[in-house]
């Protein structure tokens, strides 16, 4: 059976499906960044709310703003929005569902005017995001707007044909505000402390530089809360497509899989009106900063340091590192020695349960998160996962021999781009080519690598931590056995 609107009521045998009409329900939210996690996760709870609630202001439309959205685009629109989502429980059990929430699908490359209209429409009340912290075009040093992507450039000088998601939505609140329209509210669902902030930040950045009147009216009428989100989501595989097919009948060209955990924190800070997800299991709170800390440097920080050093042994999932004890009790040794000091208290969590509870999510056998998908775009998220911890604690005096390690087997994997056993691995990040360059250094300058001040600012010039930093980098060159330096800390 292909997945589509039409063949929904030929889905039996054991899978629950889109129970309710799809046809009257308005796109309230846009969302940019249809990627696994939007459908996991987002797109998730709004079909609940559909489901049990009958939330028709509050279907989604689609948004891809990049030539390399052009298969999800084409992927759903043939499917109608519909897609699988395949649970996978820790025992084995598989929960695949379709999910009917996203009711359409609009690529920016081929019609940019037609995003910035449906932005522009009374009927959307949020813009909702998930572009990747790269998509935020933040200096990860200074925090600072980056006027330097040329990119940007373009979308200074050409309001009418964006490309970046700043030019976007620049363009439809102009229309909005013109229009004498409420302005959308704007709601990073991204990975980044203090997602809603930044958002506002970089915004305000680009429209003052654009249209300084626009920045002021955006200042003053658009929302940005801040958000934590969390579900794993791993990339899916073609066993993923061959499952479903062998096992349902169904055709879907691109189910999402993901884990049974599922967690959205969001701050009750809206322009527009919201859906109200509190009936589907989000929380709403007057301050999300303490839960996103948490989750950034426990879970995300966390995998960061299996994915790396697993990398570098040669594991290829995060539950093979789990597999594993050296990896375990590191883990824990990094997270109760120098994440959890660093936290405040988070109401209604008990860390050691989170910490237990991030410990058997990774171990899930079914997810095989990849390490590749993990230590993508490292450039991005280790600023603010790792070396923000890094710093907290070196101003403490606490420890910091975990994360140093953490950073050095980066640097290695950087230069060489192979593990310990000669197995090449790929390197998928925006800064590719400058770590590579700063890491190949270290031959002659064991701090070259540290010495990249838009990821560590002056931290080369911390005596302690480049001490320390340069003994166990020098360690790793001469003997890439990860395993054995990381057990000699334990
Ligand atoms: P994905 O690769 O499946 O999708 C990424 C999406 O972001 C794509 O639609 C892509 O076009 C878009 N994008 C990337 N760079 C962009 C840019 N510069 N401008 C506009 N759009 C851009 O990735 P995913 O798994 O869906 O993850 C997306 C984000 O969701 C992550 O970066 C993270 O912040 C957040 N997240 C992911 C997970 C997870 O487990 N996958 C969990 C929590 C949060």
């Amino acid at each position: 059976i292909i997945l589509n609107q039409e063949n929904l009521d030929q889905i039996t045998g054991g899978i629950s499906t889109v129970g309710y009409d799809r046809k009257n329900i308005k796109s309230g939210i846009v969302h940019i960044g249809v990627g696994g996690f939007h459908r996991s996760h987002q797109a998730f709870y709004t079909h609940l709310l559909q489901e049990k609630y009958n939330a028709q202001e509050w279907g989604i439309c689609g948004v891809g703003l990049r030539e390399g959205d052009r298969k999800i685009h084409d992927v759903l629109t043939k499917q109608d929005g519909l897609y699988t989502l395949i649970v996978k429980h820790p025992n084995g059990k598989i929960e695949p569902s379709i999910i009917g929430s996203i009711g359409n699908f609009i690529l920016g490359v081929d019609n940019p005017l037609l995003v910035i209209d449906r932005m522009a429409d009374a009927a959307t009340k949020i813009v909702s995001l998930t572009i990747t912290e790269g998509g935020y075009n933040f200096n990860p040093a200074t925090g600072e707007f980056d006027f330097d992507n040329p990119a940007i450039q373009h979308d200074l000088k050409n309001p009418d044909s964006p490309k970046t998601v700043y030019g976007y939505l620049t363009a439809a609140l102009k229309k909005r505000r013109d229009a004498k329209l409420k302005a959308f509210s704007i709601m990073s669902c991204d990975n980044i402390l203090h997602n809603g902030d930044v958002a506002r930040k970089m915004l305000l950045s680009f429209a003052k530089k654009q249209d300084a009147a626009l920045a002021v009216w955006i200042e003053k009428e658009v929302c940005f809360p801040n958000s934590m989100v969390d579900r794993i989501t791993p990339v899916t595989t073609q066993s993923d497509i061959d499952y479903l097919e062998k096992n349902y009948g169904i055709k879907d060209e691109w189910p999402v899989t993901c884990e049974p955990f599922i967690q959205w924190v969001v701050e009750d800070n809206f322009s527009n009106g919201r859906p109200e997800y509190e009936k589907v299991g989000v929380q709403f709170v007057p301050d999300v900063k303490p839960y996103e800390k948490m989750k950034l440097r426990l879970l995300n920080a966390g995998h960061s340091v299996l994915g790396l050093l697993g990398a570098i042994h040669g594991h290829n999932t995060i539950n093979a590192c789990m597999e594993d004890k050296t990896f375990v009790d590191y883990l824990r040794s990094f997270m109760d020695k120098e994440a959890t000091p660093i936290l405040d208290e988070v109401k209604g969590i008990d860390l050691d349960q989170y910490k237990d509870s991030l410990e058997a999510r990774f171990a899930n056998p079914n997810i095989k998160d990849s390490v590749s998908r993990i230590c993508s775009e490292s450039s991005a998220k280790l600023p603010k996962f790792l070396i923000a911890t890094l710093e907290e604690n070196l101003a403490e005096g606490r420890s910091i021999e975990f994360a140093t390690l953490v950073i050095a087997a980066w640097c290695y994997y950087s230069d060489k781009q192979v593990d310990k056993n000669g197995q090449p691995m790929e390197i998928i990040d925006a800064m590719a080519k400058e770590l590579h360059t700063a890491a190949a250094k270290t031959g002659t300058d064991p701090l070259a690598f540290i010495k990249q001040e838009s990821l560590f600012g002056d931290l080369a010039k911390n005596e302690r931590f480049a001490d320390l930093y340069s003994v166990m980098v020098q360690k790793i060159y001469n003997d890439p056995n990860i395993k054995k330096h990381m057990k000699d800390m334990l």
